[in-house]
């Protein structure tokens, strides 16, 4: 069985061919300036990468030279080849709680939702329209990334603002990286052999984001109505008081978007270091003894402890923290400063095995009350595997 994964974003395509009989992935690659001057795309396959320059004017025209190149690369013998597209779908708000199969009435809901993910549910349309155009008797299936936060209660969802806003404008904390969150849930599970565990999930990278897991189930995770919520990114700001927005709007003359701009653009790690967005080069300006970006980096780490803090209390404890996404995966002293501001919880780890980068390790020593891993996240298998789950009901 072979199955792709999509992530379609306004000028760019994703793609991962897996091999669902071993899960592994025969070709990757992304086409990117979809409709903009110097489109290209990139395949990498059997070891082999190649790129190319080619004019894309849409979505249709990237999957058709997808599929053609699939073909040409002999990467498969035909499309016939093809059981199954796995779509990652960015905001279902409060209906979808579950991946589905695509239908007229999932697009429809994706352009219904659209103002809630104005950047993100128009493109994964787009994407969805170009392989229906393609492929069109192939299965589609949907993987929202706010579906896993659908489990998060009343109390832990909501706003405390007028209850209307919720009902009639739809304000509420819906949850993004959902299909990494259940990626880890899962990979925890088959680690620990058991369901029933407390499960602090990590998911640093660019955008990063923290979900607090009891019994497979998200309880509460740190992005809210949008993604610019939670812990410090590398240009979002994560939460802060919202009366800084009209202050900043009279002082620099700027709307309400355009703050709002600047927190998700030009804040977080870059805004705090003047300097970078990418922990890499936080981390060697903090050689330098620079001081922003030290500032940055101690106030980056402090966010990710504070809700650390706050889902272990929630959580009435917690079995198992878990690192994915960039920074968790590779940055180890972001790691090691972590889990050291943790010791107050018995977390304990060895700083040899948090030596390693990238690969699934098991950073906590036996002494320490907390079991704390790394897993390298795998959204775009997280999506194949449930793909191949729904087209095979
Ligand atoms: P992601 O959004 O998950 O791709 O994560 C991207 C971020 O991971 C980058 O902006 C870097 O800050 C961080 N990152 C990747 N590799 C490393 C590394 N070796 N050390 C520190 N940070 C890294």
């Amino acid at each position: 069985m072979k199955i792709i994964s999509i992530n379609a974003g306004s000028s760019s395509l994703k793609f991962s061919l897996f091999n669902m009989d071993n899960e592994e992935v025969i070709a990757s690659g992304v086409f990117e300036r979809i409709g903009i001057d110097g489109s290209k795309f990139t395949i990498k396959y059997d070891g082999e990468k190649i790129e190319q320059e080619i004019e894309l004017v849409n979505h249709t025209d990237a999957v058709k030279v997808l599929l053609e190149k699939l073909i040409d690369l002999r990467i498969i013998k035909s499309l016939d080849e093809i059981d199954g597209v796995g779509h990652r779908l960015v905001h279902g708000k409060d209906k979808y709680s579950q991946s589905v199969i695509i239908t007229d009435e999932v697009v429809q809901d994706l352009e219904n939702f659209k103002e809630f993910a104005p950047l993100h549910n128009p493109a994964n349309v787009l994407g969805i329209n170009a392989f229906r155009e393609a492929l069109p008797d192939v299965a589609m299936v949907g993987v929202f990334d706010t579906a896993f936060h659908q489990t998060m209660s009343k109390e832990n969802f909501l706003y405390p603002v007028p209850y209307k806003w919720y009902e009639e404008y739809g304000v509420r904390k819906y949850g993004f990286h959902g299909t990494s969150h259940r990626y880890i849930t899962k990979s925890v599970e088959k680690l620990l052999g058991r369901k029933d565990f407390k499960l602090i999930s990590c998911h640093i990278g660019n955008g990063g984001s923290i979900a607090a897991v009891k019994d497979m189930q998200c309880v509460d995770t740190s992005m809210g109505f949008t993604p610019l919520a939670g812990i410090m990114m590398g240009t979002r700001s994560g939460d802060i008081d919202s009366s800084i927005i009209p202050y900043v709007m009279e002082k620099e003359g700027k709307n309400a978007s355009e703050v709002v701009d600047d927190l998700n653009k030009v804040s977080g790690l870059l805004g705090l270091s003047e300097y970078s967005n990418d922990m890499r080069d936080i981390l060697e300006k903090c050689e330098e003894q620079d001081e922003k970006a030290l500032l940055a980096r101690s106030k980056y780490v402090r966010r990710i402890v504070d809700y650390i803090a706050q889902y272990y209390v929630l959580l009435n404890g917690v079995d198992v923290i878990c690192f994915t996404a960039g920074v968790g995966e590779n940055s180890i002293p972001i790691r090691r400063e972590v889990c050291e501001k943790l010791a107050c919880l018995g977390v304990e780890i060895d700083l040899d095995a948090n030596n390693q980068r990238g690969e699934f390790v098991k950073l906590s020593t036996d002494n320490s009350k907390i079991d704390v891993y790394v897993i390298p996240t795998d959204e775009e298998l997280m999506i194949a595997r449930d793909t191949l789950e729904l087209i095979k009901r």
